[in-house]
Formats: structure tokens, C-alpha cells, sequence
């Protein structure tokens, strides 16, 4: 049996404002707990919530980013649940009337094959305060505690149409939001301080059908390996599940990374349950044109509009000017580098070739490449006017990335400048044929294979200098004899 899976995701991202979403306490991370907590967000009696401009207005560009129709009006809401770290019994949130409402992204796969993914909406919520267990114990012997500096930090829950098709394509869309969130300077999107946090949504249908199956939610994932592992994970349970002739049970699952498996929490609470209501503490947010324009101004070039700028102005493929728009500080350095050495193809080919392996395998951001703009610039010049070929170069990046100076200081102290000169690569040539009578035969004969044997004594006497299109054509000449 062919099973689909459908996935949708819900991403909290929190919003880099300074201070809570409706008190002036502090949001920055770190600090002793409870002591960036106020009595708004303890939750004592008599305390009014006040709305953080600052995080209207990220949520605004979010929207204006995924091309979404921003709200006019919008509601917060009371989700009303128990739980020891939430003092007030409930979380403000929205729920009818979101900020942002439906948009899209585009996401680039692997094969290069790209997918527009819609995004049903965003709205503006608070976060909850954090249980910290002792010695990671809770219950007998341990003790449980409540840090509360959390709590009412402000978070943009972002909301995916259930178009995701494999895990693969999840994590893309997860990795595009993530990519947004911080291009556009809205939230850091730490996922280590939990400032970037998936919910998947799964289920499984037959190939070809169109109703959707009944699907599992898996809480709180805070990586891109995590929520890849936890959907390949929960797309074998289910199957199981399918196959055996049972049914899946709506749930809200938990990835533990440890034993690479999904666990079921609870049952899935429906909306009901939450007594939804209109907060009445609050006013609707009502944002006028002006304030939406000045938050759309404010915007830098997006990544997708920047994508295609690339593959327009540069005939780069979606796969090498996704890659090139990873992140602004990467978008930065291809674009430096591309004006430097005049060469826009080349910096893109360098930049995405021997630059991101070698930051993958070193496991570093663009920002903290060893080779800079400028340096790989002068590299690619070098190759421009022939004083290296492209085999070489290879090897002066090398030396650059290992701290050895620029191309130019690697080409000279190496001495690896290429040979130009006619008459030295036609010696070595000469040399090379009286050596080798029997290859010289066989080559007239018609064996054509052997042209390449030539091609690689020379390079091999030249240590890789000889420029390769004056051997090619020395060495037809000479061979013809
Ligand atoms: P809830 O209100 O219970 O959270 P939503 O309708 O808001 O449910 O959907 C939450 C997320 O689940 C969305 O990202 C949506 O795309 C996804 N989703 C909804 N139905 C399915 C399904 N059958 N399979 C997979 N994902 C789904
Ligand atoms: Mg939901």
C-alpha cells in the first residue's frame, strides 16, 4: 500500500522586541529565574496588560513579507487551560480575527524543483513560563520549579496550510521561515534558546485520495534534524498503525531525540476546550494605513524577490540563488564579491562549490569564513587573467582558507603562476614525445585515447602550471608530426 503523508507545520517564533508583549519587564535571554517577570506576567489581581507596539509592527512586516493581507482590525483572545506555568489560567492569543492573514512562501528542494506553500495565517501570542525540574527529575525525589521570565514574551505563531508533502519538504519550509524571520530582523530565531519552535502536523492517505487522513501533532521540536527525524518516525508509526487495519488517534505526540521516537501526550484538546473569548482587558488592534506602510518601508529586499533578481541579472539555477540567499550576510558576500572581481557566474560557482563545502565542513556561518569577500575576489581575478588555471586555483583556496594570505602572496610564495610560455610548455612537449615513441604510434595510428596519456605527462612535468589550452593545442600540432 502507497501511503501520502500531508504535514502541516505551526511555527512560534519570538519577536526581538526588548521588553514582554503586554508588560515592560525584560525578554532577554539568560537571566536568574523570575527575575524578569513582572505582576502582569505573574499574573496578580487588578493588573492591566498594555500592548507592545514593537510586536504589531514585526508581525505587520511578517505579513507584508508572505504577501498577506494584514488585518485591519484584529482581536486577542483568552485560551483558557491549567497548567503551572501559566499564573493567570490563561494564554492572550487570537484566534478569529489573527494580524496576518493567508500568504505564501516558495520553497527550493534539492532537486531544485521549486513549491509555492500557503500559509493559512499569524497571530500575536504570548509565551508561557517554563517547569524546570530538578536534576531533570520530576515527582518523587525531585523537585519541580517555576521560572516565570518567559512568560509574556511575545510570539508570532505561524500557521501552514497542510500542503507539505515529506518530511524533506517540511523542513525546507521550516528552514524558508526561518531564513524569513531573521532576514527581515523580527526575531533571532534561536533555536537552542527556543526562540524558533515547530509543531508538526501529520497524517497519512492512500496515494490518489483526496480526503485527508486523521492526523498526530508533535509538540515543540527545536530542530530542523529533530522535526525531520520526528516526521520520518511518525510516517512509519502510522503506517504500522494503517497496515495492521487500526486507526490513527488524534494526539499531540513529543519527540524524544534520545530513543529517536514519538510518545503520545494527551489526546488532542479541541478548540472548545479552550473557551476561547475576547480578552477583555484589551482593545482591538486597530492598525492604520500610515503605520503599515512605514513597517512595509522599513522592509530590506526579500529573499525570494532577491532569488529571482539573481537568476534574472545572473542566469544562476533556483538551487545555486537559493543557496546564494540562504541569509542576508551570505547574499552580501556573493554580491561583494561579484561586483570585486567582475565575474558574477565565477563567484557564484566558487561561493556555492568550494566556499560552502568547505564552511560545512568546518561547520561555519558565512560571517565566519576565513576567506573573505575580497580575498576570494583576488583568487577568481587570478584566474581571469590566466596567471593560474582553475585546477590550481583549487589549491591556492585551499592555502587562503588555511591562513596562508591572499591569492596573490599563495601564488608567489608556491610559485604556482601558470606557464604561458609557448616555447617552455613546447619543450617539455618535445621532450615528452621523444620518451615516448610507442604512444606517439599508437596515437597516429587513430588511437585518440592516448592524446589524453600526453595531455597528463605534460601537466605532470609542469606540476599543473602548463596552461591547459596551449598544451592541448601544442600538443595536436606536434603530435600530427
Ligand atoms: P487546530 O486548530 O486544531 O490547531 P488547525 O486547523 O489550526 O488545527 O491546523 C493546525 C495545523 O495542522 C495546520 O498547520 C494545518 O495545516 C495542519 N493540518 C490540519 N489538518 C491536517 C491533516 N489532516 N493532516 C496534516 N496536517 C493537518
Ligand atoms: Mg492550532
Amino acid at each position: 500500500m502507497q501511503w501520502e503523508p500531508v504535514i502541516g507545520l505551526e511555527i512560534h517564533t519570538q519577536l526581538a522586541t526588548q521588553s514582554k508583549i503586554f508588560s515592560g519587564a525584560a525578554t532577554a535571554f539568560g537571566a536568574a529565574p523570575n527575575t524578569q517577570a513582572c505582576a502582569v506576567d505573574l499574573g496578580f489581581p487588578g493588573v492591566l496588560p498594555v500592548l507592545n507596539e514593537g510586536a504589531v509592527r514585526r508581525a505587520v512586516q511578517f505579513g507584508r513579507a508572505i504577501g498577506a493581507e494584514i488585518a485591519p482590525r484584529s482581536v486577542f483572545a483568552r485560551k483558557n487551560y491549567f497548567y503551572p506555568d501559566l499564573p493567570k489560567g490563561y494564554q492572550i492569543s487570537q484566534y478569529e480575527l489573527p494580524i496576518v492573514g493567508r500568504g505564501e512562501v516558495e520553497i527550493v528542494l534539492d532537486d531544485g524543483s521549486v513549491k509555492t506553500i500557503g500559509i493559512t495565517r499569524a497571530h500575536l501570542e504570548e509565551d508561557a513560563g517554563k517547569s524546570v525540574h530538578e536534576d531533570g527529575r520530576s515527582g518523587a525525589g525531585g523537585m519541580t520549579g517555576i521560572d516565570l521570565n518567559r512568560a509574556g514574551t511575545p510570539l508570532l505563531e505561524i500557521v501552514s496550510e497542510p500542503d507539505l508533502r515529506s518530511p524533506a519538504e517540511a523542513v525546507a519550509y521550516a528552514r524558508k521561515i526561518h531564513q524569513l524571520v531573521r532576514w527581515i530582523g523580527i526575531s533571532d530565531g534561536n533555536m537552542q534558546e527556543g526562540s524558533f519552535r515547530v509543531d508538526a502536523n501529520i497524517s497519512l492517505r492512500r496515494k490518489g485520495e483526496e480526503r485527508f487522513g486523521t492526523r498526530t501533532e508533535i509538540k515543540n521540536i527545536n530542530s530542523f534534524r529533530f522535526l525531520q527525524k520526528a516526521l520520518e518516525f511518525e510516517i512509519e508509526r502510522q503506517t504500522d498503525v494503517l497496515e495492521n487495519g487500526g486507526t490513527v488517534i488524534q494526539e499531540t505526540r513529543l519527540y524524544d531525540a534520545d530513543k529517536d521516537e514519538t510518545r503520545s501526550m494527551r489526546t488532542k484538546e479541541e478548540a472548545n476546550d479552550y473557551r476561547y473569548f475576547p480578552d477583555p482587558d484589551l482593545l482591538p488592534v486597530e492598525l492604520d494605513d500610515a503605520f503599515i506602510a512605514q513597517a512595509t518601508e522599513d522592509l530590506p529586499e526579500l529573499p525570494d524577490a532577491m532569488r529571482h533578481r539573481f537568476m534574472d541579472t545572473y542566469g544562476l539555477n533556483d538551487a545555486d540563488a537559493a543557496l546564494l540567499t540562504s541569509s542576508r550576510a551570505m547574499a552580501g558576500y556573493f554580491e561583494q564579491t561579484a561586483s570585486l572581481c567582475g565575474e558574477a557566474r565565477q563567484a557564484a560557482n566558487w561561493i556555492t562549490g568550494a566556499l560552502a563545502a568547505a564552511l560545512n565542513k568546518a561547520n561555519l556561518e558565512i560571517a565566519a569564513s576565513p576567506v573573505d569577500a575580497a580575498q576570494l575576489a583576488g583568487l577568481i581575478k587570478r584566474i581571469q587573467d590566466n596567471t593560474i588555471s582553475g585546477k590550481i586555483a583549487k589549491q591556492v583556496f585551499e592555502a587562503m582558507w588555511a591562513g596562508e594570505g591572499a591569492a596573490d602572496q599563495v601564488i608567489a610564495a608556491k610559485g604556482l603562476e601558470q606557464i604561458t610560455d609557448t616555447g617552455a610548455i613546447e619543450a617539455m612537449i618535445d621532450a615528452i614525445i621523444a620518451a615516448n615513441p610507442q604512444q606517439v604510434e599508437q596515437y597516429r595510428a587513430g588511437k585518440e585515447k592516448v592524446f589524453g596519456f600526453f595531455v597528463g605527462q605534460v601537466m605532470k612535468q609542469s606540476q599543473g602550471k602548463a596552461n591547459p589550452q596551449q598544451v592541448n593545442a601544442l600538443l595536436r600540432a606536434k603530435l600530427k608530426g
